[in-house]
């Protein structure tokens, strides 16, 4: 089959023949349809420092998508071929404490789809059935390929309650496009979204900001005046990464408020811990998805009309990588998506 590979350590990735990934008796082989281009696929297709430290090549890269179950292993009961799927990427260990709970998302042994293991940027992936995620029929194909960061968006968003809050969102991309809509969705007063990029402060209107700001010239205490806040920010979602946005979050932040944090910074950070203490500010780091709980809102919210597709911005056939990679790389995007397959039904 054909795959996107990171053949060998170094930047570059290629579209190579490999062979199809055959299930184990608690695997399901799916055919990839449609997959999604995260900041990870990324960093491992340039190489950065994290990447090789972190990525043994060769290695089929990749991780969000929706497919097609064409096969599934002798223990394997509850899925068919036909079944339209998508796939947790954290596969976990299942022994340890959190994970015998149920509580999966905390596992600390947790394995990535397209990181430590052959990924979704081919024809076929092969993934254990606890990791496999059934769509409702119907469910838009494009929105289904990014279930994967849906639920990280989904995860962030709800880790706090939002319904009458004031919500601020740092960072634009993808992820906080779609947390965006989610907060919206989730009954909050105001979110504010605060994006450097004014092609991603557009697309923020349309799922629903009530303002979106560039950092570099507005002052999140003057957006405060202007909607008439004067308690401050009562959740903040964290999605840039950036320390200057971490820092004038928990400037702007109410007595009591909540900050969940999702952005990976490239470097230590310093914060003034004292801001913390005094404000009584709870903070949580995000990682992944909750298994299955983000997966349920996620489907649940899609159905009661929360639309996260204005943050699809560009489709490429994957023969078209390096132009869809380029694209996702550019920051002039929202989410870019590749086709390896057509759907059945045309
Ligand atoms: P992205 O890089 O596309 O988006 C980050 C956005 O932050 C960009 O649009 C950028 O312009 C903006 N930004 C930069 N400086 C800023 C500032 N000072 N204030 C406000 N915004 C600023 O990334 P994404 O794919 O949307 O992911 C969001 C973040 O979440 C990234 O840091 C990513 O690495 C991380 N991530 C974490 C997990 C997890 O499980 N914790 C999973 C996926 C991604
Ligand atoms: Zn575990």
């Amino acid at each position: 089959m054909l795959a996107l590979v990171k053949a060998a350590p170094g930047p570059g990735l290629s579209l190579e023949e490999v062979p199809e990934p055959s299930p184990g008796i608690n695997d399901v082989k799916i055919r990839v349809r449609k997959t999604g281009i995260c900041g990870t696929d990324l960093h491992i297709a340039a190489w950065d420092a994290w990447a090789a430290k972190a990525i043994r090549p060769p290695l089929v890269v990749g991780h969000e998508f929706v497919g097609e179950v064409v096969e599934v292993g002798s223990n394997v009961y509850d899925f068919h071929p036909g079944d339209i799927v998508s796939g947790e990427g954290h596969v976990t260990c299942g022994v340890c404490r959190h994970c015998l709970a149920g509580r999966r998302h905390l596992c600390a042994h947790t394995q990535g789809l397209g990181v430590d293991r052959d990924g979704a940027f081919a024809e076929y992936v092969v993934l254990p059935v606890t990791n496999v995620w059934h769509h409702w029929p119907r469910i838009d194909e494009d929105v289904a390929a990014i279930f994967d960061p849906f639920g990280n968006a989904v995860h962030t968003a709800l880790s706090f309650p939002v319904l009458g809050e004031d919500v601020l969102i740092t960072g634009a991309g993808p992820i906080g496009l779609m947390a965006t809509a989610v907060a919206r969705h989730a009954g909050a007063r105001y979110v504010v979204v605060s994006e450097p990029n004014a092609r991603r402060r557009e697309i923020a209107g349309r799922m629903g900001a009530t303002l979106a700001v560039d950092p570099g010239e507005r002052d999140l205490a003057d957006v405060q005046r202007e909607l008439g806040m004067v308690e401050g920010f009562d959740v903040a979602l964290e999605m840039s990464g950036a320390p200057a946005a971490i820092r004038a979050a928990m400037d702007n932040m109410a007595h009591g408020g909540s900050i969940a944090v999702l952005g990976i910074p490239t470097r230590e950070i310093t914060l003034d811990v004292n801001e913390i203490v005094f404000k009584l500010l709870t903070i949580r780091g995000i990682y992944g998805r909750e298994m299955y709980e983000t997966w349920y809102k996620m489907t649940v919210m899609l159905q009661s009309g929360l639309d996260i597709r204005p943050a699809i911005t560009h489709r490429f056939p994957f023969q078209a990588y390096e132009l869809a990679f380029a694209t996702a790389a550019s920051g002039d995007s929202g989410k870019v998506i590749m086709t390896w397959s057509p759907q059945a039904d045309g």
